[in-house]
């Protein structure tokens, strides 16, 4: 199968003020059809200049890019089958909503009628059928960036990329967002690229995703593949909370040189007297938080190394844990992962 997107050994170098920056550094990269996949890393680790190469805004230094089996690497944007939902959506204020939608066709000479009608079916698509002759500042966030989507699948895009379009909208908006961005996806069957850097966005609408790291893929996998498998350290700590052990303190409970453990697949007793077995270790708790349905409890090991965070769910617990309560660690030899350590967090 040709895949919507590839990647060949892309890389991105900025020359600004007599310094050199490595945006993206030799990233291989294969996008299936109809996928949502998603770029994920911290600030700055090269997901938007990944994007603007895929959409021609930016030419790579080196490497080559193909969408759908063509080579479009010296394309310049309008001229590739791909759209862009940019972060502050750029729609134009003077104009209603319906041109705003119908614009790249009118750019295109398609005729008023036409144009209108698809951009109303448009609109419709994205749940905003009666806004059509309102203007973009009589509108809220999250219909703008609706309007937004409209307005970049109305020119039918094999691929659409969207630059962390809901990084401007409050937390309960975005998660609503979130759940109907991935049904409309999957309803229209286009490949999605999306940019972000919140792990749970990413974890909760992607089909597969790739972690940045300074302008490097560190690994790409499914979601759960990513939590329960992470390649590498950075990804072990950027994805979900996650205990690291190094060196000595690996070795401790294990043949390897650097392990992950989550804090769900550590159980905690509380109190000095012998629970069920001997515990992994014993230690004292240092911090509480309260998360709702868990606590998330530091505990520093008694034998010294570092703290490990267990998270303890409440339903079922008995006791409240508080600092400086002695606890017994628990967990399985399956709940140790070995990692890499190549890459530092
Ligand atoms: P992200 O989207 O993951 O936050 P970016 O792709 O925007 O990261 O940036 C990656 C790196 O490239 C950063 O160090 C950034 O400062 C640098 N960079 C991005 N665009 C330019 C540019 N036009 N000129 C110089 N440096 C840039
Ligand atoms: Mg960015």
């Amino acid at each position: 199968m040709t895949s919507a997107v590839s990647l060949r050994d892309v890389s991105c170098v900025f020359r600004s003020a007599g310094k050199t920056v490595n945006a993206v550094a030799g990233v291989d990269l294969e996008v299936r059809p109809g996928e949502f996949f998603t770029l994920l890393g911290p600030s700055g680790s090269g997901k938007t200049t990944c994007l603007r190469m895929i959409g021609g805004f930016t030419l790579p230094t080196s490497g080559t890019i193909a969408i759908h089996g063509q080579d479009v690497s010296l394309l310049p944007p309008y001229a590739r089958p791909v759209n862009t939902v940019f972060q502050d959506y750029a729609l134009f204020p003077h104009m209603t909503i319906l041109e705003n939608v119908a614009y790249s066709l009118m750019v295109r000479g398609v005729d008023s009628t036409t144009r209108e009608k698809k951009a109303q079916q448009l609109l419709e698509t994205v749940q905003l059928p009666e806004v059509g002759q309102r203007k973009p500042p009589q509108l809220s966030g999250g219909q703008r960036q609706r309007v937004a989507l409209a307005r970049a699948l109305i020119s039918e895009p094999q691929v659409l990329l969207l630059d962390e379009p809901l990084g401007a909208l409050d937390l309960k908006l975005r998660e609503q967002m979130q759940s109907e961005l991935k049904s409309l996806q999957r309803k229209l069957g286009i490949t999605f690229i999306f940019v972000t850097h919140d792990q749970h966005e990413a974890l909760s609408m992607s089909d597969r995703i790739g972690v940045f790291n300074k302008g490097r893929l560190e690994q790409v996998a499914t979601p759960a593949e990513l939590y329960n498998r992470p390649a590498t350290r950075f990804v072990a700590e950027f994805v979900g909370a996650a205990n690291v052990l190094q060196g000595g303190d690996a070795r401790r409970y294990a043949p390897a040189e650097a392990l992950m453990i989550r804090p769900e697949q550590i159980d905690l007793e509380l109190g000095p007297q012998a629970g069920n077995g001997a515990p992994r270790t014993r230690g004292t708790v240092r911090e509480v938080q309260f998360f709702g349905s868990f606590w998330r409890v530091q505990v520093q090991p008694d034998q010294g190394g570092a703290t490990l965070l267990v998270d303890l769910p409440v339903q079922g617990s008995t006791v409240t844990p508080e600092p400086g309560a002695s606890a017994q660690l628990y967990w399985s030899d399956t709940a140790m992962h070995v990692i890499e350590t190549a890459t530092q967090a």
